[in-house]
């Protein structure tokens, strides 16, 4: 078989379903925990990597919330996204839905029209200097609960920033049931927010229809149980419900056992639109162009059949049909381009 990771290096590609702070690399991690020595992250990157080796999708919460930890003041956070940025350019990501939770910022004190506009100026920054187009989904820390959810809706509708297209929920599932955050999607897709909620990460199917039924979901975060329910697989791909699959986070949180058990050839099987994504690249020790690698391998792919996944990421993106059009032409020429030679 052809090795496709000079392929995928250099395809145009978009990205959905990816953490902002769980974007940091262990560089970017490593000068914050520099900047606060009282947090218990190691400040050097050798240690974060055993740091960041986890023993189940709690650890990885708890490991998680001590990087939130670090990130405390606007110019905190204006490095960090101005960095990620970097990262998703030298990976030729065009464009990337960045999840942001500012609900654990703003906690922690950081202003909040200060935090809005530390975002806003690294996405315009972003743009002018590595031509990657950041896009916002604020979501809930499940785990937070409901005064989570309430500040998170107001944080979306009230400031608003220019770059915020779609309002979202993630932590843990288990003991978070779904139903509870109605009037938060409610409220936030009443302002014109597009509903992508995690669901079917950690928990069954039934968390999936209660994202589809209760928060209005136009996407999925993971959906990976779904393949247990086929009526439910089936519903996906009639509505054209995309699943936001990352395989190696699913194992990193031992939410899938090994790779090779991955459901991601059911879910294609079955007709749902499926795209490829990060989570939270640096703490799972993979980056995008490792996900379609591994992607590719699962699906035996070969160059034409990456190109059309990088493609789903784009046409179920929330990109404007002019944006969408011109990354379509990006990896149509590309790949032309590649299979030429
Ligand atoms: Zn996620």
């Amino acid at each position: 078989m052809t090795d496709l990771h000079p392929f995928i290096a250099g395809l145009p590609k978009a990205e959905l379903h990816v953490h902002h702070v769980g974007s940091a690399s262990p560089r970017i991690v490593a000068e914050l925990a520099a900047n606060h020595p009282d947090s218990k992250v190691p400040a050097d990157a050798e240690a974060l990597a055993e740091y960041f080796t986890f023993t189940d999708f709690a650890h990885f919460i708890e490991v998680y919330l001590t990087v939130v930890d670090l990130i405390r003041t606007p110019e905190d956070v204006r490095l960090l996204t101005f960095e990620v940025a970097r990262d998703m350019a030298r990976q030729n990501i065009r464009y990337a839905e960045l999840t942001v939770t500012p609900f654990s910022s703003t906690r922690r004190g950081v202003e909040e029209k200060a935090f809005m506009a530390a975002i806003e100026d690294a996405r315009k920054a972003a743009e002018a200097e590595f031509g990657v187009v950041l896009r916002w989904c604020f979501d809930i820390p499940g785990e937070a609960g409901l005064e989570a959810a309430a500040e998170t809706a107001r944080l979306a509708v009230d400031l608003r920033p220019e770059g915020l297209v779609s309002f979202g929920l993630g932590g843990p599932e288990i003991g978070v049931p779904r139903p509870q955050f109605k009037p938060y999607f409610d409220r936030a897709i009443a302002a014109g927010l597009r509903s992508v909620p995690h669901a079917g990460e950690t928990t069954g199917p039934q968390t999936v229809w209660d994202a589809l039924n209760h928060l209005g979901a136009e996407r999925i975060g993971h959906g990976t149980s779904s393949v247990q329910d086929p009526e439910l697989l089936a519903y996906l791909a009639e509505h054209r419900i995309p699943l936001e699959v990352c395989p190696t986070s699913n194992i990193a949180t031992r939410a899938v056992a090994r790779i090779d058990e991955h459901p991601i050839k059911e879910m294609v099987s079955a007709g749902v639109l499926v795209t490829i994504n990060s989570d939270d690249p640096p703490m799972f020790g993979t980056d995008l162009n490792n996900e379609y690698a591994v992607a590719a391998r699962l699906l035996e792919l070969d160059e034409r059949g990456v190109a059309a996944l990088a493609k789903n990421a784009v046409e179920a993106s929330f990109l404007d049909p002019a944006g969408k059009a011109r990354i379509v032409s990006e990896i149509d020429t590309y790949t032309t381009a590649w299979l030429a030679r």
